[in-house]
């Protein structure tokens, strides 16, 4: 048995046979040299390719959008914009005429230069890169080259365990859902587009494991997407072991079927508050499937607690209208079906900014322009978001959250806007209402400070992604920093320990709403810290609310200090995996 070790981008346990999917498209592309005189018609054969990719990328996003909603449509409107790019497009037939070689040939140098290009300025441009090299994929394909494939047939025809060395959305579109077990890789990042989709597939995905190297077709493995291991022709104890951990998993399924009318509670009958996150408007129907499904007469989540807005902001090439806002978050209202719904303020990052907010989104990097010096210095930006919001408030249940919140001045600076909104709604004849104001406690400023905080809100999120970040020196999307960038990092859980405190002294609702949650195995160490309110994915909800079902103070108490005792990484992940 080999065990290999990656990087956990969603959890959950598969196992069956490898497949190896290869993108060595580039080895098949042709090198000649062209007569002057036929230079008309490779052009003419880089028009037809153009064409019939457009064709392919159009059938795309259909599928995109019917099985990924907003954000789907979203990642293949970007490929489609590549297509387009007259400058690209041109320099591509530059290259032909001028050097006078095969037309396949010169997109593949032109898109290499390009994708060079961006590779080294970070984990923002590398993920732009992929989504290049795809388009560049797919017009290789329309020369009638082979496209990126299965190595193996067994991936065309039954479920397997997809290996690859990166992943695109288009593969992943193009592969029936259900024929994906789980998905391993060697490149990758936890916020990538392709991780996004993935992630809503609901299968192990793991990526930091070189393919190439270690997986081939065939080779029978155990992906456990929770500790982020694969076992590559797993012994009979580990076989056994997973018998074990799946037929758990069975019998809790049963006693959660039976108790799905219930709201989230542990074993014992402690009330637990579970809400989802929603960050595309695809998922909001996804919360229909997951979430409310037809029990309508008693809908038993607690909400949505992240609306994450940056996706209204993200299409197009404006700002939405505060009309167009307003009509947005009543509709997600709407979906939350009398749930309350806590709405974040846009939360500017460099792969959130678009270029009609700044020309460098870089300056919105994570040590950049963020949080509270965003909405300063976008001022009109925010002030008719919250006006929206103040508007959405009279409709139905909502709380406004304040993001990368530092100390008191961030929060004067939010409240200033507020005042202001609500100020220009008075008289205007458009009715409003001040909702609940909270904070994201995700700057490690905020957490030390978080007695006096917690004074001037309603309520707080703990957003555990930027707070480990921040806390470790460690990028949230660089595959580089993933060995710091541990998600239950013994300082992150001192400080939800600590926050919970203060919440609990203050009366407030603290809800953990990073992706720390959406690990089942972490919940007890996660409600020894005191957590009380969670908000997940909403492909996790189930998941989740049938764990905590299977958890009772006895398992959960002192866990916390338990974990802590661990002090080298090893040891913390060796503690999970004897679970
Ligand atoms: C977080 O930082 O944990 C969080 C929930 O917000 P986002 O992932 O949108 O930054
Ligand atoms: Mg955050």
């Amino acid at each position: 048995m080999k065990i290999l070790k990656g990087f956990s981008a969603a959890p959950g346990i598969a196992r069956g046979i490898v497949c190896v999917y290869s993108h060595k498209l580039h080895e098949a592309v042709p090198h000649y040299n062209i007569p002057k005189k036929q230079t008309e018609n490779e052009l003419k054969r880089l028009d037809n390719a153009f064409r019939e990719a457009r064709k392919k990328i159009n059938v795309m996003l259909n599928i995109s959008e019917e099985i990924f909603g907003a954000e789907g449509k979203k990642i293949i409107s970007a490929h489609i914009a590549v297509l387009n790019d007259a400058g690209l497009r041109k320099k591509i037939e530059d290259f032909i005429v001028n050097n006078g070689i095969n037309a396949e040939h010169a997109v593949q140098d032109v898109f290499d230069d390009y994708i060079g290009k961006l590779t080294g300025h970070g984990m923002h441009f590398e993920e732009i890169s992929h989504d290049i090299k795809d388009v560049k994929d797919r017009l290789l394909e329309s020369f009638g080259l082979e496209s990126g494939a299965f190595i193996c047939p067994a991936g065309e025809r039954e479920a397997v365990v997809v290996a690859s060395d990166r992943l695109t959305p288009s593969m992943i579109l193009g592969m029936p859902r259900e024929n994906i077990l789980a998905i391993v890789t060697r490149q990758g990042g936890y916020t990538s587009h392709a991780t996004i989709l993935a992630r809503s597939l609901d299968v192990p995905v793991i990526f930091g494991i070189d393919v190439e190297k270690e997986l081939a077709c065939q080779c029978s493995v155990i992906v456990d997407g929770m500790i982020g291991k694969v076992y590559v022709a797993p012994d009979e104890k580990t076989v056994k072991l997973y018998d074990k951990k799946e037929k758990l998993r069975d019998e809790r399924k049963y006693l959660c079927r039976v108790k799905s009318r219930h709201p989230a509670q542990t074993g014992e009958g402690e009330r637990i508050r579970l809400k989802v996150n929603i960050s595309t408007l695809g998922e909001l129907q996804l919360l229909k499937e997951y979430v409310i499904n037809d029990l309508e007469e008693n809908i038993s989540y607690d909400g949505i607690g992240l609306l994450r807005t940056e996706f209204l902001f993200m299409k197009g090439s404006r700002a939405p209208t505060e009309d167009e806002q307003v009509s947005v978050y009543k509709s997600v209202v709407d979906s939350a079906r009398g749930k309350h719904v806590v709405i974040r303020l846009l939360d500017l990052s460099p792969e959130k900014t678009p270029a009609y907010i700044a020309e460098n989104p870089e300056a919105y990097s994570a040590l950049g322009v963020r949080g509270a010096a965003a909405a300063e210095m976008h001022r009109e930006l925010y002030v008719e978001q919250v006006r929206a919001l103040l508007r959405t408030a009279e409709y139905g249940d909502i709380k406004i959250l304040l993001p990368m919140v530092a100390d008191e001045n961030d929060i004067d600076t939010y409240t200033g806007l507020i005042d202001e909104a609500s100020a220009s709604l008075s008289g205007s004849g458009k009715k409003f209402r001040k909702p609940d104001i909270g904070i994201m406690f995700e700057t490690p400023s905020s957490i030390i400070l978080a007695d006096s905080l917690y004074r001037k809100i309603d309520f707080a999120n703990i957003g555990t992604n930027d707070l480990l970040q921040y806390t470790t020196a460690s990028s949230r999307d660089s595959m580089i920093s993933q060995q710091r960038y541990h998600i239950l990092h013994p300082s992150v859980v001192i400080m939800i320990k600590m926050l919970t405190d203060a919440g609990k002294k203050h009366g407030k609702e603290t809800c953990l709403c990073g992706e720390v949650g959406t690990f089942e195995n972490y919940y007890p160490v996660l409600l020894d810290a005191g957590v009380r309110s969670f908000s997940v994915p909403v492909t996790k909800y189930d998941d989740i609310k049938c764990e905590l079902l299977h958890i009772s103070s006895a398992d959960y108490a002192g866990e916390a200090e338990r974990y802590l005792e661990n002090r080298t990484r090893e040891a913390q992940d060796r503690f999970f995996e004897s679970l």
